[in-house]
């Protein structure tokens, strides 16, 4: 298998090698031209995707679900965009409803400019999704599955693409095996080649790494980053908050079917509103904790004092100029950030 690194750069030059074409290139389907759209002509609004008052209830024998709550949301172009939330959030839903899997029962969707409801074929052309299951044939060949993949789109064979692609993941050695020859992490790699034979400038992945090994995520977390460094826009849902961290600029907390937060990253991170500072001291405090220091909200966990503050109204330096003023000589200092976990937790509770 390819090494993270490699396929990475793979993916940048095979990226750069496939994008320069895309203005002239139409697909021929059934009834209608669809246009492929340019990575370079951006939509006016800068926005890949927009969603507005985005309602889907589920009726299934009598018992209602709504699954999505009046979603609004913007996905600016060029973003890695994370839609995080817990089992059951709606995250799926709302990636059916781009793909036309599934048919909201209000509200609009706009992707790269394209009401979904006045030219259906034409959005679902501007995004390529990969879903969660590997859906691989094992009996075609990475190449076979592209080609095919590729007539069903309607790709003319003179504007295939199927080198550059499969170069694009880093499957180019592994183009005319079996599938089912592949390992998990070729086949992930193939399911993203199989979105892109169409050359969306939207690339959707569905909790792109759920139940893969550490490794397998990094390389993939990698490949992710390459495509939108050349020029695509990333959406991805996760309900792994170390991911979306890892790996967004853009964040939206969807949880019960409706938008927490969206914020980028690093606005949701300052949004917790604490640090907190961890305190080794030369002599431990007697248990419980005197009053000086429990009135500073410190607590004595793990044979260190933390104590947490709110960086508006106190600083480092003043919580340690507090400790110092109630008698205990401080030895050691380290300070933790909140991370998305806090925030997430913090949101949701
Ligand atoms: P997520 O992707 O965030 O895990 P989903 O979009 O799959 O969430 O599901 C959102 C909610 O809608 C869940 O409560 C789920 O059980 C329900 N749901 C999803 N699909 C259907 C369906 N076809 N029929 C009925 N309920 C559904």
């Amino acid at each position: 298998m390819l090494a993270g690194i490699s396929s990475s750069l793979y993916i940048l030059t095979g990226v750069a090698a496939i994008l320069p074409t895309q203005k002239a290139a139409t697909m021929q389907s059934e009834s209608t031209t669809i246009q492929i759209p340019d990575f370079t002509d951006n939509p006016v609004s800068g926005l890949a995707i927009t969603a507005r008052g985005l309602c889907k209830t589920y009726d299934n024998e009598g018992v209602t679900h709504r699954a999505l709550k009046s979603v609004d949301i913007d996905v600016p172009v060029g973003c890695i965009y994370g839609l995080l939330g817990p089992n059951g959030a709606g995250k799926s839903t709302f990636i059916n409803i781009m793909a036309g899997t599934v048919v909201k029962t209000s509200g609009s969707v706009s992707i790269w400019g394209t009401d979904i409801d006045a030219n259906p074929r034409q959005s679902r052309a501007n995004i390529g999704i990969v879903p969660q299951e590997l859906n691989i044939d094992a009996f075609f060949t990475p190449r076979e599955t592209l080609d095919m993949m590729a007539g069903l789109f309607g790709v003319p064979r003179a504007e295939r693409r199927t080198d550059d692609i499969l170069k694009l993941v880093g499957l180019s050695k592994q183009a005319d095996l079996y599938s089912r020859r592949l390992s998990g992490g070729m086949r992930r790699r193939l399911l993203v080649a199989k979105a892109m034979v169409h050359q969306p400038p939207i690339l959707v992945l569905d909790e792109p790494t759920a139940g893969v090994d550490v490794a397998l995520r990094q390389r993939l977390w990698d490949n992710i980053k390459a495509l939108n460094n050349a020029g695509v826009t990333v959406v991805l849902t996760t309900h792994y908050l170390e991911e979306a961290e890892a790996l967004c600029d853009q964040i939206a907390i969807i949880n019960n079917g409706k938008v927490i937060t969206a914020k980028s990253k690093a606005e949701l991170l300052s949004s917790a509103g604490h640090k907190t500072l961890h305190l080794s001291l030369a002599k431990p405090p007697l248990s419980p904790l005197p009053n000086s220091l429990t009135e500073l909200g410190a607590t004595w966990q793990e044979g260190r004092l933390s104590i947490t503050f709110n960086p508006e109204k106190s600083s480092a330096i003043n919580v340690l100029n507090e400790v110092r003023l109630a008698g205990f000589e401080v030895e050691d200092i380290s300070t933790a950030e909140p991370d998305l976990e806090d925030v997430f937790l913090q949101l949701t509770k």
